[in-house]
């Protein structure tokens, strides 16, 4: 077969093709169960399994600490937007650090539940940096405190996780790592809830992971719908109601494959966290020295998974720009345009996208650049 081509979709997004392949001959029957994945109960032996060796293999790659538990759910991101203040607000103050679109978009949901404050605004900065930690105004008296540790869109990232007892807010820490998961490891010191979609890192769309401290499950709000109160969710293993089965097992092969996944002398998390950072600084090097293209990002923000990008000043045009996307789908690079509400192109480099991917990216943003620069 010949090479298929480089997909920078921002999600649902490109997968290790070793997967796919996997998925596709295990499709009609599984291991000699006779029944596709699909078709299985989600109570029985077979998928009990599935899902079972999908959480180790998580807890492992991520290194999740005993005292939490993770939950298999669905909704995606947006749905936890509302599902999180219905579960840890308690009624009260949640302070929320906007560093983008999506963080936005959570403290305008969380506004329904709970008395919501905006701790500080990237907007402050023109989109191009997130607030210095020192400067968020944080409530001590908060039930919790929200950011998105990577913003989608925007393309700015937490490198590090901020220590909010450092800063003297005893709250504990939710994050939207849902474009950044597995990228890298986390510091579950500093965090109390992670929740995440699926389907940039993981797998195929539909299944949300939670990651949760078990000290703040059982504080959900009377009106929190059963099937999204944690406590439920995680007394039922994931199976208070049906879970999204085949997300589920696509998620698992996805975890084996970043087990054993080798890059630069390392295996598993630190591999693929290296290979990110290789395939981000080649990207970043090239649009940084290009007299066509620019990256807006400060540096220390700059995400390793979503890069936005786009044409300096005057060259700035939406005939360039689609001359651009044109010329890229015809080079086997495809879905490099920007979100609809930035505009621009973005080249999202998640797991699954090789080196040669970002080279082949790189080389056609300097050949472009020769033709019309
Ligand atoms: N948070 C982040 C950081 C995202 O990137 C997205 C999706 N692009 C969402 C939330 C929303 O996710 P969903 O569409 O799964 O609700």
């Amino acid at each position: 077969m010949n090479r298929r081509p480089f997909n920078f979709s921002a999600g649902p997004a490109a997968l290790p093709e070793e997967v796919l392949q996997q998925v596709a001959q295990e499709m009609l029957d599984w291991h000699g169960s006779g029944m596709s994945v699909m078709e299985m109960s989600h109570r029985g032996k077979e998928f009990v399994s599935i899902c079972e060796q999908a959480e180790a293999d998580l807890r492992e790659l991520l290194a999740v600490p005993p005292q939490f538990r993770i939950l298999f759910m669905q909704g995606g991101g947006l749905a936890e937007n509302a599902i999180v203040p219905l579960n840890l607000s308690r009624g009260g103050k949640v302070d929320v650090v906007v560093s983008g679109s999506w963080s936005r978009k959570s403290a305008q949901e969380a506004g329904r539940y709970a008395d919501v404050r905006i701790a500080a605004d990237a907007k402050s900065n023109g989109q191009r940096a997130i607030p210095a930690a020192a400067e968020w105004q944080l409530r001590g008296d908060a039930s919790y405190v929200h950011l998105c540790s990577n913003e989608t869109i925007d393309g700015l990232e937490f490198h590090e996780l901020p220590d909010l007892k450092a800063l003297g807010c005893d709250a504990p820490l939710v994050i939207d790592f849902s474009s950044h998961v597995l990228s890298r490891p986390v510091d579950w010191s500093r965090v109390g809830l992670a929740f995440g979609g699926a389907q940039k890192n993981i797998g195929p769309a539909g299944l949300t992971l939670v990651i949760i401290r078990e000290d703040l499950l059982g504080h959900a709000l009377p009106i929190c719908p059963s099937a999204f109160d944690y406590k439920t969710v995680a007394e039922a293993q994931s199976m208070y109601n049906t879970p999204p089965t085949f997300s589920i097992y696509v998620a698992g092969l996805v975890f084996q494959w970043l087990k054993r996944f080798e890059y630069g002398g390392k295996t598993g998390l630190a591999a693929i966290e290296q290979r990110n950072i290789d395939k981000a600084t080649l990207l970043y090097q090239a649009l940084d020295h290009s007299a066509l293209f620019e990256n807006r990002v400060a540096p220390d923000c700059r995400s390793r998974m979503n890069v936005p990008f786009y044409l300096r000043g005057t060259h700035d045009t939406p005939e360039l720009n689609q001359a651009f996307l044109d010329e890229a789908r015809e080079r086997q690079l495809l879905q490099l345009k920007g979100h609809k509400s930035v505009g621009g192109m973005r080249a999202s480099i998640y797991n699954a996208m090789s080196l040669e991917g970002v080279h082949a990216l790189v080389d056609f943003l300097k050949d472009f650049e020769t033709r019309h620069g």
